[in-house]
C-alpha cells in the first residue's frame, strides 16, 4: 500500500513538473542602467560592505576590477542583511544607459533578470522601474478552460 501511495505521489509530482505553469520574463529593457549600477557582491561571509573586502574579492576574481563602488544600502532595516552593503557600478555602462561591451558581456548579464522560483514565490520582483517583469506562461483561467 505504501509503495502504491509512493508511486501515485511520484506520478503526480512528475505531472506537476511537466504541466504546471512556469515563470517567464516579459517586457523590454528601457536602458535605464539601474541593474548595472546597483550591483551587490558577496563572499562567503555575506554581502561586501567595505572597500577592503571588495579588494580582497577582486584579487580572487579579476573580472570584478570592472566595477566601482557606487553607493551603500542604508534605507533598509538594520537587521536586514543588505544593510550597509556596497553598491557597485560596471565600468562598461555608458552614459546613455547602454552596455559598452554588449556582444561580449558576461553570462550573468545575459541572464538578467534571471528566474529564481523561490525568490519570485516570496514576492521577489525586478528592480523598480525596470522594463522587465516576471509572469507565468499559463494563467489559472487557462487551466480551467
Ligand atoms: S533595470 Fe531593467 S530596464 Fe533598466 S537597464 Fe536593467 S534590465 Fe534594462
Ligand atoms: S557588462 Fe554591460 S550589461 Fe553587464 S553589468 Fe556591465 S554594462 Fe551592464
Amino acid at each position: 500500500m505504501q509503495i502504491k501511495n509512493f508511486i501515485e505521489d511520484l506520478i503526480q509530482h512528475i505531472k506537476n513538473k511537466i504541466f504546471s505553469s512556469k515563470y517567464v520574463v516579459k517586457g523590454k529593457c528601457k536602458k535605464c542602467g539601474q541593474c548595472c549600477s546597483t550591483i551587490l557582491f558577496s563572499d562567503e561571509n555575506g554581502y561586501i560592505k567595505t572597500p577592503e573586502n571588495f579588494l580582497k574579492l577582486c584579487k580572487r576574481n579579476k573580472s570584478l576590477n570592472n566595477f566601482t563602488i557606487n553607493g551603500k544600502i542604508s534605507d533598509v532595516d538594520t537587521n536586514n542583511p543588505q544593510y550597509g552593503a556596497l553598491l557597485f557600478k560596471c565600468k562598461s555602462l555608458k552614459e546613455n544607459g547602454k552596455c559598452g561591451k554588449y556582444f561580449l558581456r558576461p553570462i550573468f548579464c545575459r541572464d538578467y533578470p534571471s528566474i529564481n522560483p523561490s525568490f519570485i514565490q516570496m514576492g521577489g520582483t525586478t528592480l523598480d522601474n525596470c522594463g522587465y517583469y516576471f509572469d507565468v506562461n499559463k494563467k489559472f483561467e487557462e487551466y480551467l478552460n
